[in-house]
């Protein structure tokens, strides 16, 4: 895919010496910020306070932060959503918290290196608090352009600070990044040589690439608070990273966070500028922004399957499957299994949503408790007051629905052997009465051995396996309380209940 390389990224020099409030140099700079901001959403900083040297030093200091054991890297952790250590197929990230103080930074440095490493502590330090003055000028210059200098002060002290390191691997024509602007106030983000990084133009037509006039700039991305707080005036910048390059790309983003709201100043507002946003909390906007994603990467699922894009497709963070419409429940905060389905039934008569989590797939059954568009299939434990205290095996729907709601409930210690078997045999009678046309999976994991909430003994080949149906794990495992003879009532009684369906239901309309 080729990139448009035009218009050109403001280059904003602050190398000035008289770059200092109240000065010409300041004033004009202040200008330049403000129209780039509001017209493309970011701009180069000029700098010289990176030389080769500490440029190289960083780097150096970032690759051997890479090159640590997984195990090390994972317990980089975080509160903030997005945060810690994420390892995908084309990238790989860990963060600092609040990394305005140097003890964050070494508490990090002595988590991931115990035995100290004195150089990385102190490269990371450097380039944190660089980045962080370059961006408190840029929040002055700019709220000195709005006539709001007022507020700059109690802003610049909220700022909690993240340093998040982004590794992209190697990649030929490949957007290793999607779409997307960053819901920080602002973000400032330092690279090694390869670039990737480019950003769509105000109008959403063309992409420029950002390359460095040199190893001393760094690039200014404002986000999505930025553009609330300034109540729409400045750009939010969109922005994605194209890799085509057999060599491994390296940033650093230095991200403002606010701690607490965000506001429209009043003097923002006015009969040209309405207010467009509501005092929000910027940590519950982020949870807000992680939920919607989480449920569009469902939804972008479903579509991509009726689109007929690919065959299998998978979200690997959905399957929240306690919410219901109105109340957050089980970890869970947005149905996204319910989103999909609803975008499988615009294509498909017949859905049939399988979940082999440890807990009953309570809402995804709720929400098609009264439709026989949508089968519901539910393996999981029941009894013992176990969360969420329901589904057995005599709740099959109501109405319409009747006999499409199948629970299989388990007790304790349900191995790969009778979980494989009974799922084997029901899913094969579903799908040869159901005649369905597409198939959701909850592929809940705590139905392994030895996870903390759950109480089955399958393996991860016996959990595969309910796709594949095959394979048994061989560990220690508690007492399987699943006895034949319960096994086998609970297989009369599932397919006394799939006996009842006569025929695939007719679905002449889209209820
Ligand atoms: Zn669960």
């Amino acid at each position: 895919m080729g990139s448009q390389t035009e218009p050109k990224i403001p280059v904003v020099d602050f190398t000035k010496d008289e770059l200092k409030s109240g000065t010409k140099a300041w004033l004009s700079t202040s200008k330049q910020v403000c129209s780039a901001l509001e017209e493309y959403g970011c701009f180069i900083i000029e700098s010289n306070d990176v030389s080769l040297d500490l440029h190289n030093k960083i780097f150096d200091s970032a690759k051997e932060l890479y090159d640590l054991p997984t195990e090390v890297k994972i317990m980089n952790n975080t509160e903030y959503p997005y945060g810690g250590h994420v390892g995908g197929a084309n990238y790989e990230s860990l963060n600092i918290d609040d990394v305005g103080s140097l003890e964050s930074t070494q508490k990090f440095t002595s988590l991931m290196w115990p035995d100290g490493n004195a150089r990385f502590c102190e490269n990371m330090h450097k380039i944190a608090s660089l980045m962080g003055r370059i961006n408190e000028m840029v929040i002055r210059m700019v709220f000195e352009s709005y006539g709001v200098e007022k507020y700059s002060d109690s802003h610049i002290e909220s700022i909690d600070y993240i340093l998040r390191f982004n590794k992209y691997h190697e990649a030929k024509d490949h957007m290793v990044l999607p779409i997307h602007s960053d819901s920080s106030f602002s973000t400032i983000l330092y690279q090694n040589h390869v670039n990737g990084l480019e950003v769509q133009s105000k109008d959403a037509n063309k992409w420029t690439v950002y390359d460095p006039p040199s190893r001393s700039c760094f690039i200014y991305l404002a986000g999505d608070a930025f553009k609330a707080w300034s109540n729409n005036r400045i750009h939010p910048c969109v922005h994605r990273v194209f890799m085509n390059v057999n060599d491994q790309r390296y940033t650093l983003g230095l991200l403002d966070f606010q701690k607490g709201e965000i506001r429209v100043p009043d003097e923002l507002v006015d009969d040209e500028h309405p207010l467009k946003y509501k005092p929000f909390n910027h940590f519950d906007f982020l949870m807000a922004h992680m939920k919607h994603i989480l449920a569009c990467k469902t939804h972008n699922v479903a579509r991509r399957l009726n689109n007929q894009l690919c065959d299998i497709a998978i979200n690997w963070v959905g399957g929240l499957h306690h919410v219901n419409k109105c109340e957050a429940s089980g970890f869970c905060c947005i149905n996204d299994l319910v989103l999909g389905i609803l975008e499988f039934l615009k294509h498909h008569p017949r859905v049939l949503h399988i979940d082999i989590d440890v807990h009953h797939g309570d809402s995804v059954e709720d929400a098609f408790y009264f439709t026989d568009r949508v089968m519901t299939v539910s393996f999981h434990k029941y009894g013992d007051m176990f969360f969420p205290r329901t589904d057995y095996v005599k709740e099959i729907g109501e109405r319409e629905d009747k006999f499409y709601a199948i629970n299989v409930p388990f007790k304790d210690g349900i191995d790969d052997t009778n979980f494989n078997r009974l799922f084997k045999i029901i899913i094969s009678k579903v799908v040869e009465t159901y005649l369905l046309g597409a198939i959701v999976l909850q592929y809940g994991v705590d139905s392994l051995a030895r996870d903390r909430l759950g109480c089955f003994n399958l393996s991860i080949d016996g959990n595969a396996e309910c796709v594949r149906f095959v394979k048994k794990f061989n560990l220690p495992l508690p007492d399987n309380l699943n006895r034949k003879s319960y096994l086998s009532t609970i297989k009369m009684q599932v397919l006394e209940n799939l006996r009842s369906i006569q025929h695939a239901p007719k679905c002449t309309d889209a209820r």
